[in-house]
């Protein structure tokens, strides 16, 4: 694959995505997910990389030195480097459940694996990954010991490589449904099978503590809450009350079920099947207010070009949330679009708060859980971002 003049830059400082517009020519017809070599205009070696015929990111970087070679090999190296990544973190003091691979930030593009106590949830999304899929797994298995791994290649992103929809046990019999978690002493019942992505949200770990030490004896409101775990943190940690709002009935159910799990199913917790844009109107209209509100939205641009209409979308609910904080309260706010940089979700809240008339300090960041690294060269790998604000 040769690179059109001047299109080698990005590779040059090491982000790993090659788009279709910057490659002038291929050498022979490369089959889906093969590895290619990408060469400068000049012929000069940049990296070798998965194609990828129908994504317009037509390949992702496996290397960078023209003597790495992909191969078994190097797929082996690189799960055994991302495992011993987490055995550094020290994660099972807090927790059985963690994110063992995360993509490009462990030099596996496109490949997703969650654990959950013995259970692996894997995610397939490139075409290079699902090329060497059956290694992968081997691989996994050999390394961690276990007991089966469950394939949710089912996230719209397939479609993008112009791969099918695919779920379902590859190693191992199928987990039972739900499976149990523990998490910061609490337990959830997690649904690896038919939950959101892998089944829980692991990305969101320490934020869900923090939130648990802010929330005593605070009325709190949880929109978005999946199934349950800013809501369950914060009863944990001392909450006089806790609103939970989620579109989803299954979700619901399962937060419902894990409330009582832990034994916080105490009144004072409402659990609400609601549009959060419509139920934050609803409880401004009925003069309801809150001193701590979280506001965890789905992905609203999953790339920049949706970054405008995500806009107003944050502004909508950080606004709206602004209006129910009670002088004092906290509002803790979060996107997940990698087409919304920090600063631009800084902006956008700034320009809520404006608009709310309120008048709020920014007392402290939040970002995904260490089991999800950043590389510095891929800042679009830092696609969780959070701002807690106090409103004055
Ligand atoms: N905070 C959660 C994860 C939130 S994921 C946790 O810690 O586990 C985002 C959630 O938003 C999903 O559960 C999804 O069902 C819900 N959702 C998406 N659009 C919604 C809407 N318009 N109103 C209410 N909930 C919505």
């Amino acid at each position: 694959m040769i690179l059109k003049p001047g299109r080698e830059k990005s590779l040059l400082r090491r982000h790993p995505w090659v788009f279709s517009g910057a490659i002038d020519r291929l050498d022979g017809v490369p089959e889906s997910g093969e590895s290619v070599q990408v060469r400068a205009s000049d012929g000069r070696f940049l990296a070798w990389a998965a194609y990828s015929p129908r994504s317009q990111i037509r390949a992702r970087v496996w290397s960078f030195g023209e003597s790495e070679r992909p191969g078994k090999g190097m797929l082996r190296t690189r799960i055994e480097r991302a495992l011993a990544l987490r055995r550094s973190l020290e994660l099972v003091e807090s927790t059985n459940a963690q994110r063992l691979v995360h993509a490009e930030a462990d030099g596996l593009p496109g490949l997703v694996v969650d654990g959950y106590g013995d259970t692996l949830v894997i995610q397939v999304l490139s075409a290079g990954i699902e090329r060497c899929r059956d290694d992968i797994a081997d691989f996994l298995c050999e390394l961690t010991g276990c007991a089966g791994i469950y394939e949710r290649s089912d996230a719209d992103v397939r479609e993008l490589e112009g791969l099918p929809v695919r779920a379902g046990a590859i190693r191992g019999d199928a987990p039972p449904v739900p499976l149990e978690i523990v998490e910061h002493g609490i337990r959830y019942a997690v649904d690896v099978q038919g939950g959101q992505k892998t089944g829980f949200y692991l990305d969101q770990r320490d934020n869900r503590r923090r939130i648990s030490e802010l929330a005593r004896g605070r009325d709190v409101l949880n929109c978005f809450c999946y199934t349950g775990g800013f809501s369950l943190s914060a009863l944990a940690g001392g909450a006089r009350s806790v609103v939970s709002v989620d579109s989803s009935g299954p979700a619901l159910a399962l937060a419902r079920r894990n409330a009582a799990l832990n034994g916080l199913d105490a009144p004072g917790t409402e659990w609400l099947e609601a549009d959060v844009f419509r139920y934050l109107r609803d409880a401004r209209t009925q003069g309801r207010s809150f001193d701590l509100i979280v506001l965890d939205p789905p992905k609203f641009a999953p790339t920049e070009k949706h970054a405008p209409a995500a806009a107003r979308a944050y502004k909508d609910i950080n606004l709206n949330a602004l209006r129910l904080l009670r002088p004092g309260g906290l509002l803790a706010t979060f996107s997940c679009s990698g087409g919304v940089s920090a600063d631009l979700f800084q902006k956008i809240v700034a320009g809520a708060a404006a608009d709310a008339g309120a008048s709020a300090t920014l007392r402290g960041r939040f970002q995904a859980a260490p089991d999800h690294p950043v590389l510095l060269e891929f800042p679009e790998g830092e696609y969780l971002k959070g701002l807690l604000l106090q409103r004055n």
